[in-house]
């Protein structure tokens, strides 16, 4: 059967530093054309490590890396033009000019100044800094200095977008602004990665998640499927009026919260009607019920648990 090429294709990656810390332990990862894939993981995990041997800019001890089929050793400067990387840290010159800062990143990429120039001005403008073109960028926001980061690696056209962190410390609005930018630019063809640590941005983002730890991949999977393993969801029942405790229930361990609301966990199957049974018997009457956001981080907490108890286990 013929299949597409992927995107990204990681097999066996390693990355000891000198230190002799090993930051990958021979990680495999295939990401297809198209994709809004996540990496997520803990602190120190290996995302940037990661990131940074895929984008060029860090040597790997061992293993293969194919950018849309470019092995980065053999090609890297083709792998490079296929890659846009925004990384977390802003690393432009603060006292350029906006339409300079994006230009000259065309020219990096050998198109003619006169290109450059109109690719700088889709990008700022795509990005909603095309009124600011003229202005250093010292003087943006950090939320425009983040679209700046990105419109500066789109400007080569390249084939994959890889961001590294791109809403840390950002306001919950900001976030979402740039959640719908990067939506877009996925929508319009472009394959994206996404590191994160905020589990709610990957569960609403990325069609497919792969979780790494202590530079091992724990889980690679589609989100829904990742979601589906989950075998207790946990909803919030808000009540007609604040409860000042929480009820004892039959077969569902319910928490009262500090608003007064209530959090129960239902096994998967568990019929809801029978919880509402239950509170209505106890007389609490449901105003409304949702489904608790971040699932993912309910499953992430789980999974990296377990491999840290494995490792214990292992190291013993
Ligand atoms: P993450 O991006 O998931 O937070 P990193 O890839 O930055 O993780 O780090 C993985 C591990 O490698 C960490 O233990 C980190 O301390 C270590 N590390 C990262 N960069 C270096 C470096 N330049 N030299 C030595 N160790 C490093």
């Amino acid at each position: 059967m013929a299949s597409s090429t992927p995107a990204l294709r990681i097999e066996g990656l390693r990355k000891t530093y000198k230190s002799g810390l090993i930051a990958l332990h021979g990680i495999d990862l295939t990401v297809q054309a198209g994709e809004f894939f996540g990496l997520l993981g803990p602190n120190g995990a290996g995302k940037s490590t990661a990131i940074g041997i895929v984008a060029g800019l860090v040597n790997r001890t061992a293993g293969n890396v194919e950018i849309f089929g470019v092995d980065i050793a053999h090609d890297p400067a083709q792998a490079r033009c296929l890659i846009g990387l925004v990384p977390q840290e802003f690393n432009f010159n603060q006292f350029e000019r906006l339409d300079q800062i994006v230009a000259q990143q065309a020219g990096f990429f050998g198109v003619s100044w006169r290109v450059a120039r109109e690719r700088a001005e889709e990008c700022l403008q795509a990005m909603g800094l095309w009124e600011k073109r003229k202005r250093p960028a010292r003087e943006l926001s950090g939320g425009m200095k983040r679209r700046l980061m990105i419109a500066r690696a789109l400007v080569h056209k390249p084939r994959l977008l890889i961001l590294d962190e791109p809403t840390a410390g950002v306001d919950i609005e900001l976030r979402r602004t740039t959640w719908e930018l990067m939506e877009q630019i996925n929508r319009n063809g472009t394959t994206v990665i996404l590191t994160t640590h905020y589990l709610e941005e990957a569960e609403s983002l990325c069609r497919r998640i792969a979780i790494i730890d202590h530079g091992r991949i724990v889980e690679d999977s589609d989100t829904q499927v990742l979601l589906a393993k989950l075998n207790v969801e946990t909803f919030v029942v808000d009540p007609e009026s604040p409860l000042q405790a929480a009820p004892e229930l039959d077969g569902f361990v319910a928490r009262r919260r500090e608003d007064g609301r209530l959090e129960v966990d239902v096994e998967r199957g568990r019929n809801l009607n029978e919880l509402f049974a239950q509170l209505q018997a106890r007389g609490i009457v449901t105003r409304s019920l949702r489904n608790k956001a971040n699932r993912l981080e309910e499953l992430f907490v789980r999974l990296v648990g377990k491999h840290e108890a494995r490792e214990t286990e292992a190291t013993r």
